[in-house]
């Protein structure tokens, strides 16, 4: 065992003392202090502290002259870079608030996410200008683009990944050395209550949903994931999960900057490459999603390579196999800290403590959360080790979604006089007060970490003209956790004229890569209740029956 889990601090308070600062002051007060320090290694180039406060300021200046304000949204359409995280906390700086786009949304996508949130600009890497561009000409956006090549070394220390090398000036949008003309950055109009990100995540009416969340709600998070992970100024932290996601967002940037520590930047998950960058900066912090775990330890030569400086390694977002953990326990003495969370609560709502973890448990309430499971029908609290949803109350749980009142006011539920955020996950607490969970209430696959939502999936393979019927599922999968699976009942004139193989293709271009099915079945008919609705919860466990069956 790590020497630091025997001393780990045990949890002698309930809550924390939250600072009420807006975000981008940790660049501030890490500037301060560690000025000369790496703040990011990215491929071998190393960006202080001092050079990020000097970025987000210079951002902030573009985007305050670009006419940018209070109350303004600014989306960032990017994968893990520099860019990323200046845009970030360049965007707050301005008083604005940052929506952060998966950038494997395809144009369809992303309109609706920039329209929806009213975005007034769009921050993008130019490898991705060719999907934004129209989107953004469409709906009257400016456009930032970055090179992430810009960043790179001309001797990088990791292996970089082809589409990272790529310069390019892309016409018709500013470009990342434009926009870094001039410091003099706005006067600060936000406080710890104002609006600061908007994640969106999907739902089940098929159209994604924006999670307001406020500087505070972040800073909670933040501050608990400090004290989870015993984050140090001195931590090395490996930053493999996309920023665009809470988990990656609280964990991998926010934190460290926060603390003051070092996060070694990759664009774009690869097994070789995490090796590597452990090895060669001695990483201490890993949080991840358990898909990453599960590779990393596939390689046939693991035990060679030297994992010896990795300290805490950890995550959430999808359950983390017992063999899997055990493994990395043999392998590097490390307990994995599995936690538990969703975009509203900006990642975690439980975590696992690393001298007393359980295995494929989603721990026990984080710093100043309530967490309850309650009986679906009645909402009344539920006793130990009785299944129903897990609803949670505490400092992260987000404003209610962007524009959306009435899905705002079904997402709570209030007990005794408290307002608790309804999980849509179906789980029970065990004696001990560790939650585990069972299934989920809601409709939603959960492919490698990404969420898939079968509502949305179908409302495009709708638009097919040989799609008469359509039942999208989960069906589990080894690698993937959850594979996307649609049961479909060909209109009768396609009849023996399509094949499941080109619904898939069709499907690959119509939505972003891990939402299409990547298995098609036709079929006569679709189970249906009494009043004509898709039986999809039997369709899912009669394709569990057959798995199990072998
Ligand atoms: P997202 O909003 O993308 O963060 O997804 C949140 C959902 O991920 C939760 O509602 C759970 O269904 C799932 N999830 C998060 N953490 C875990 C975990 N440790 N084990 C199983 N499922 C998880």
């Amino acid at each position: 065992m790590k020497p630091w889990f025997r001393h780990w601090p045990p949890l002698l308070t309930k809550t924390l003392d939250y600072p009420r600062v807006p975000l981008f002051e940790f660049v501030e007060t890490s500037a301060r202090r560690f000025g000369d320090k790496a703040a990011i290694i990215y491929y071998g180039r190393e960006i202080t502290y001092n050079e990020l406060l000097d970025a987000v300021e210079r951002f902030a200046t573009f985007l305050s002259n670009a006419g940018v304000e209070k109350g303004d949204r600014v989306a960032i359409y990017a994968q893990n870079s520099p860019q990323f995280v200046i845009a970030f906390f360049g965007i707050m700086r301005a008083n604005a608030a940052v929506v952060p786009v998966n950038p494997m949304l395809v144009e369809r996508e992303l309109e609706y996410v920039l329209s929806d949130s009213g975005s007034k600009l769009v921050v993008a890497t130019s490898e991705l200008a060719g999907r934004v561009l129209p989107v953004a000409k469409k709906l009257g956006i400016q456009v930032v683009c970055g090179n992430l090549s810009d960043f790179i070394p001309e001797q990088p220390t990791l292996p970089v990944p082809d589409f990272a090398k790529l310069k390019i000036d892309v016409e018709g949008t500013t470009s990342w050395s434009e926009a870094m003309k001039e410091r003099n950055p706005p006067e600060v109009m936000v406080g710890s209550d104002d609006l600061a990100l908007i994640p969106y995540t999907a739902g089940t009416t098929g159209l994604p949903k924006g999670c307001m969340h406020t500087h505070f709600t972040a800073i909670a998070n933040v501050l608990s994931s400090v004290h989870w992970f015993n984050l140090t100024p001195s931590a090395i932290s490996l930053a493999t999960l996309p920023f665009f996601h809470v988990t990656g967002m609280v964990h991998s940037m926010l934190a460290p900057v926060y603390i003051g520590a070092t996060m070694v930047l990759l664009t774009r998950w690869d097994r070789e490459t995490a090796l590597q960058a452990i090895e060669r900066y001695r990483c201490t912090h890993w949080v991840n999603i358990t898909t990453m775990v599960i590779d990393l330890l596939s390689d046939p030569k693991i035990a060679e390579r030297d994992l010896s400086s990795l300290l805490v390694v950890g995550g959430g977002g999808a359950p983390m196999p017992k063999a899997v953990a055990e493994k990395l326990y043999q392998l590097t003495g490390i307990r994995y800290m599995e936690g538990y969370g969703l975009t509203e609560t900006i990642s975690q709502t439980h975590m696992n403590p690393p001298q007393n973890p359980k295995l494929q448990c989603l721990g026990i309430p984080d710093f100043g959360v309530d967490a309850l499971v309650i009986d679906i029908e009645t909402g009344k609290p539920l006793p130990p080790n009785e299944e129903g949803e897990i609803v949670v109350s505490g400092p992260e749980i987000f404003k209610g979604y962007w524009n959306k009142p009435e899905e705002t006011e079904k997402a709570f539920i209030e007990i005794d006089g408290k307002r608790y955020f309804r999980t849509g996950d179906l789980g029970y607490m065990d004696e001990d007060g560790y939650f585990f969970i069972v299934d989920r209430i809601k409709r939603m696959i959960n492919r490698s970490g990404f969420k898939v939502w079968p509502a949305e999936v179908e409302a495009v393979l709708y638009k097919h003209p040989a799609v008469k019927e359509v039942c999208v599922i989960g069906v589990p999968d080894e690698r993937v956790v959850e594979e996307v699976k649609a049961f479909i009942v060909v209109n009768p004139e396609y009849r023996g004229k399509i094949t499941e193989e080109e619904i898939i293709q069709w499907a690959k271009q119509q939505m972003a890569a891990y939402k299409y099915p990547r298995i098609v079945e036709f079929d006569d008919e679709l189970p249906k209740s009494g009043a004509g609705k898709i039986l999809w919860r039997l369709l899912q466990e009669r394709e569990k029956e057959k798995l199990e069956k072998g």
